[in-house]
């Protein structure tokens, strides 16, 4: 890890005092140009987002439902960061105060987004995935997981490599995954996800029970 992209950890910040989402006026985007982060006008539901969600999957729906490039989205992670190489969604690296303004996200599900390598739980380096999770528009941390082989809600075997190109995606919040959405990173074949905000419904409660469970095993054992 490159000392330029360290960030001091700001998970320590506190929650929004209102608690509320910043709920836009118009569906336009207008970008602040001193922050380069879309202060205004985005579309953004707090329902859209599942228990346990990864941030890049976070990202995914903020980037499709406001129509964002992966290099404005890559830009929320702080201009110190580079875009291209990007920054691995761990707590401690990831600045969740300035992400939380951003998106009108509350911190504790920033913070439930990012790896967290505490006790026995160890995370993969490549983008791991359900097909099943991704075509309703889902990526957990517990996909990420090194001990977790298969989706907890699905029962199928977690992928790494595309099955067209064989490449597999470094596990970073970076331009190549930003872009590729529900993509291979290098080949751009669907790897089977078509989440819209018109078709976002919301998790079924075994599923969330799921990887509830599955989360909280890891750190225990
Ligand atoms: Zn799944
Ligand atoms: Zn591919």
């Amino acid at each position: 890890m490159s000392s330029h992209v360290m960030q001091p950890d700001a998970s320590s910040l506190p929650p929004r005092s209102d608690g509320l989402l910043r709920e836009p006026a118009f569906p336009i985007l207008t970008l602040d140009e001193s922050r380069l982060t879309p202060a205004l006008g985005y579309i953004f539901r707090r329902g859209w987002i599942y228990p346990h969600e990864s941030l890049i999957s976070i990202l995914w729906k903020f980037e499709t439902a406001n129509a964002l490039s992966g290099v404005v989205v890559a830009r929320l992670m702080g201009l110190e960061v580079d875009a291209y190489e990007g920054v691995a969604p761990r707590r401690g690296l990831v600045d969740v105060g300035r992400l939380q303004e951003s998106l009108g996200l509350p911190a504790d599900t920033l913070r439930t987004s990012l790896m967290d390598p505490l006790g026995s739980r160890r995370y993969s380096d490549v983008f791991r995935y359900c097909r099943r999770c991704l075509a309703l528009g889902y990526h957990s941390v517990v996909h990420q997981l090194e001990r977790q082989s298969v989706c907890p809600a699905h029962h199928r075997v977690l992928e790494s490599r595309c099955w067209r190109c064989g490449c597999e995606a470094p596990y970073r919040v970076n331009v190549q995954l930003l872009e590729a959405r529900y993509h291979c990173a290098y080949c751009y074949v669907s790897h089977g996800g078509t989440w819209t905000p018109e078709n976002a419904h919301p998790m079924k409660p075994e599923h969330r029970r799921a990887f509830t469970r599955r989360y909280l095993d890891c750190c225990l054992r």
